[in-house]
């Protein structure tokens, strides 16, 4: 086990008691879904669902994976559940949301990686709600030749995929992954269709040294890739991955400008940053402008 260390001032979150964030809860119960705010243990939900802004997690609770820095349950994974488009695509229409991110747990189970399922939420969520900007946020697809044809066929307006490390940790935080097969991942969606926008992150504080996160946003520059988020790991339970160092607020100022000096369209990076975290409003600052 490792011990979880003190968080230092700059992480401070308030605790979720607005009527609003109970409000999202119960819709998400209502529609029966699940979140990663939840599901991830996530410190910003107090703020995000104050302000109805949930990210939801599609194929079920159970992946097939088990990252060391991740709170979802490794398993045999849940059926798949033909319903569940139409539910999410009820529940982003009673939220009213201008932008939507949408995750889902890995499923190297399936043929085809869930990318059919994550096509047909896109659709529902389109059909029913033509007006909101949708952001993906899905898994690797590693192995499964066609999925990526299959879910960037489905247009989603944001297409994010986290590489959430630097390639020297894969073996220990992101074990069944490839960091080039993600690289790859992302650079096939802009040659598959150059107008959706493409967006990666990663958790600083695993023992990452600073040249090697310059380098990895430079493979994704090559990669064409538009938005970058960068926030700081924190570790869920003594069972996880141990937080090596905590980056300071000042730090995270550097690589953000670092990573604006190379040309990236978009670019988030604080201790609190998490893929999703401001996406809304992040997304609509683009549009507009
Ligand atoms: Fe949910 Fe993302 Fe907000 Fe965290 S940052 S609460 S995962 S929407
Ligand atoms: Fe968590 Fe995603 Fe890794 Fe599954 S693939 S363990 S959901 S980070």
């Amino acid at each position: 086990d490792n011990p979880i260390q003190r968080k230092p001032d700059w992480i401070r979150v308030r605790a979720p008691n607005h009527p609003i964030y109970h409000e999202t809860k119960a819709l998400m119960r209502e529609n029966r879904l699940t979140t990663v705010c939840e599901e991830a243990a996530c410190p910003n939900i107090g703020e995000c669902w104050s302000q109805r802004h949930a990210t939801m997690m599609i194929m079920g609770e159970i992946c097939t994976r088990a990252c060391s820095f991740c709170n979802v349950t490794t398993g045999m994974p849940n059926r798949l559940d033909n319903d569940e488009p139409r539910r999410v695509a009820e529940a982003v229409a009673k939220l009213g949301l201008r932008h939507v991110v949408i995750t889902s747990v890995d499923r190297d189970d399936l043929e085809d990686g869930g990318a059919r399922h994550f096509a047909e939420v896109i659709s529902s969520v389109r059909n029913a709600s033509p007006g909101t900007t949708i952001e993906i946020l899905t898994p690797d697809f590693l192995r499964k030749d066609g999925a990526l044809e299959i879910v960037v066929a489905a247009r989603p307006d944001v297409f994010n995929h986290n590489i959430e490390t630097v390639p020297r940790l894969y073996p220990t935080i992101r074990p069944g992954a490839r960091y080039y097969q993600s690289v790859r991942l992302l650079d096939g969606v802009k040659k598959l269709d150059p107008s959706i926008f493409t967006k990666s992150g990663l958790m600083l504080g695993l023992g990452e040294e600073k040249p090697e996160v310059g380098q990895v946003m430079d493979d994704f520059r090559v990669a064409d890739v538009d938005f970058l988020t960068l926030g700081q790991y924190l570790q869920p339970t003594v069972k996880h991955a141990s937080v090596k160092n905590f980056i300071t607020p000042e730090e995270f100022d550097g690589y953000a400008a670092t990573a604006r000096a190379k040309g990236f369209l978009q670019v988030s990076a604080s201790p609190l940053t998490r893929s999703s975290y401001h996406a809304d409003s992040d997304f609509a600052e683009l549009r507009d402008a």
